[in-house]
């Protein structure tokens, strides 16, 4: 299949949009720029696009791979898991840790 060629501005755009619309589904941040969801669930986690806005982080964390994860919660004691979510929380979160 032909992949499609984007505007660098609209690509941008889309890019930014994917990776900080912590909200919105993919199939709808899809809608807009005539993409599938799964174009941006790709954006998202990092299989296209990554040398657009390096400077944003792609969501390939969750605080259930954090090694300060125990249980349901951070056992550093940060909220944003429970108030953002654990993909969100962990890309943020410069306290993320690897686990083993
Ligand atoms: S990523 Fe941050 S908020 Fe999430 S469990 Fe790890 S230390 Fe806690």
């Amino acid at each position: 299949m032909a992949s499609r060629t984007f505007d660098p501005q609209l690509l941008e755009t889309m890019v930014t949009r994917a990776l900080t619309s912590w909200n919105i589904p993919e199939r709808h941040i899809g809608q807009e720029f005539g993409v599938s969801g799964a174009c941006i669930g790709n954006i998202r986690r990092g299989a296209n696009h990554k040398t657009v806005r390096p400077d944003l982080a792609r969501w390939t964390r969750s605080c259930e791979g954090c090694g300060h994860r125990r249980q349901d919660s951070c056992s550093l004691g940060f909220p944003d898991p429970e108030e953002v979510g654990p993909i969100q929380a962990a890309c943020e979160c410069s306290a993320y840790l690897e686990a083993p």
